[in-house]
């Protein structure tokens, strides 16, 4: 059974209409909507640590990952209280140089500074039973950097935030999504266990699970269009046609 994978980045007060990538923002009223009306319809959230075995066949149940991008302070402060309530857990991936940092890779692109979580909250964010997911140390592009700054990027992310938290880090996520065929076997050898893309899709027991797409949810996603989006196949079949939102 095909599981959504759903991408989060800022939960937030959404910015004005015109801020570069402001759909990236989804507002905390939106958010605790979105997540009680998984709950009520009998859906868990889970962290990529506890969703593989559903998405490699291996457990069955009623679903869905959560994940969040870039480890901002406004998800600890308006997403973590309502995971918590409903018994959700979800997965934040930490960009490893920028603890206690902000988005400075963002710089330059028009997107506002937004603080990322400090030591302290990115342990609570793992004591209340999240997972944190590496990003790699500096938010690269990996595709633009050598094989050698890629590896070092992977492994010294993962060390990094075990030394931060003392437990095994096994989820990755690529930034920007990118990602070739090297850079995959590098997260594999580097001892991770799953990797998640920016490519749009439900995540399938045959995928490569270092390329696990996601869906992604926005400002502009309404209520019945997330759930669309989590309930039915149709993201699949925007997949196969190539097609973005
Ligand atoms: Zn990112």
């Amino acid at each position: 059974m095909p599981i959504p994978i759903l991408t989060y980045h800022q939960i937030d007060i959404v910015p004005p209409h015109g801020t570069p990538f402001r759909g990236l923002t989804v507002s905390p009223r939106q958010f605790r909507l979105q997540m009680t009306w998984m709950r009520r319809l009998g859906y868990r959230g889970l962290s990529m640590r506890e969703l593989m075995p559903y998405i490699q066949g291996k457990a069955v149940g009623k679903v869905f990952g959560i994940t969040f991008d870039d480890g901002f302070r406004n998800v600890h402060r308006h997403a973590l209280p309502v995971l918590a309530e409903l018994g959700f857990s979800a997965t934040n991936y930490f960009v490893a140089g920028q603890i206690d940092g902000s988005n400075v890779w963002d710089t330059g692109q028009g997107i506002p500074p937004a603080a990322l979580m400090n030591a302290a909250e990115v342990r609570e964010w793992a004591r209340l039973g999240n997972e944190v997911g590496a990003h790699t140390i500096d938010h690269v592009h990996l595709s633009a950097v050598p094989l050698a700054e890629a590896r070092r990027q992977i492994e010294g992310c993962k060390a990094k935030l075990e030394d931060l938290v003392s437990m095994p880090i096994t989820a990755f996520c690529y930034p920007y999504g990118e990602q070739q065929a090297a850079h995959r076997e590098l997260v594999r050898e580097a001892g991770y266990d799953n990797a998640t893309l920016t490519q749009r899709g439900l995540a399938r027991a045959d995928d490569d699970p270092f390329g696990l797409p996601r869906v992604n949810v926005h400002c502009g996603t309404n209520l019945l269009r997330f759930l669309q989006k989590c309930l039915t196949r149709h993201e699949d079949k925007r997949r196969a046609i190539g097609l973005e939102s």
